[in-house]
């Protein structure tokens, strides 16, 4: 029923900050989820636990039914189920040319040729990217290397996307390219999870709002509810 559920997360950074403080949360599977806070609330912190970069002091990641944990295959298991796509596109494409860098991930997985090469060109096409296959990745424009590092991801056919801030420095014309993008691919099934600061792209655009302040969740609901009780 839930693709994640936390229980009393805690993490301390080693010089002693509280970035997470007893998080529970139940988020339930093909949701549309923006996560909200203040700079320093925790988000990033919350979000590198759900890919199993930082382990919790205390508390446990439960996804997909699962308990989380922390040996080598757990984590290539998780790797393959939750995306992560970064906030800038620059940090994430490493290869030379877009057809290298899209088809890395299912290279990763082991497929066979064809599927690697069905996965890439499937992924090109959800994208809209497809004329970009053979050019190099240096030269693409920002908007060019946003919809390549989702493209990336998408190759990876994961249950779950997280997205740092997917619309940041795009101009208006990309970012409803992203949303709409955004939208494709949860209704063929797959959770999405966007950090944003922008409250009223998250009303819009989310079917379920976390706000987190002080490493911790302070309201979760569909957007209505959220903005109700302010
Ligand atoms: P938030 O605080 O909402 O999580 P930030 O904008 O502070 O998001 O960024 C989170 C992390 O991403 C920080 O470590 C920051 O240094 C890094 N970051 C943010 N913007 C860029 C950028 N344009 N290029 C490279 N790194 C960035
Ligand atoms: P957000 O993403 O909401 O801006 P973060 O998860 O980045 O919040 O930060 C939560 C808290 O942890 C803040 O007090 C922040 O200063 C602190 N923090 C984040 N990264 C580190 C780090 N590497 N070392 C120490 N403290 C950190």
């Amino acid at each position: 029923r839930y693709i994640f559920e936390t229980q009393d997360l805690h993490f301390d950074y080693p010089d002693g900050t509280a970035a997470l403080q007893g998080l529970s949360v139940s988020i339930e599977r093909n949701k549309k989820i923006a996560l909200l806070g203040a700079n320093g609330a925790g988000k990033s912190t919350f979000l590198l636990h759900l890919i199993g970069i930082l382990k919790p002091v205390k508390g446990k990641i439960i996804f997909n039914g699962q308990e989380l944990k922390y040996d080598r295959a757990s984590l290539i298991n998780l790797r393959n189920k939750v995306g992560y796509v970064f906030q800038d596109p620059e940090i994430q494409l490493f290869s030379a040319s877009v057809w290298q860098e899209v088809s890395f991930g299912p290279m990763n997985l082991g497929l066979t040729n064809e599927d690697v090469e069905n996965r890439v060109i499937r992924a090109l096409k959800d994208t809209d990217t497809t004329c970009l296959k053979d050019r190099p990745t240096h030269f693409l424009s920002y908007g060019q290397k946003k919809l390549i590092s989702i493209a990336d991801i998408l190759a990876i056919n994961p249950d779950m996307i997280i997205f740092d801030e997917p619309t940041a420095s795009l101009d208006p014309k990309y970012t409803h390219r992203i949303l709409d993008l955004l939208n494709d691919i949860n209704q063929r099934g797959v959770s999405i999870v966007m950090a944003t600061h922008d409250v009223d792209k998250a009303y819009e655009w989310a079917d379920t709002i976390l706000v987190m302040k002080d490493g911790g969740i302070i309201k979760a609901g569909p957007p209505e509810e959220i903005f109700n009780n302010e």
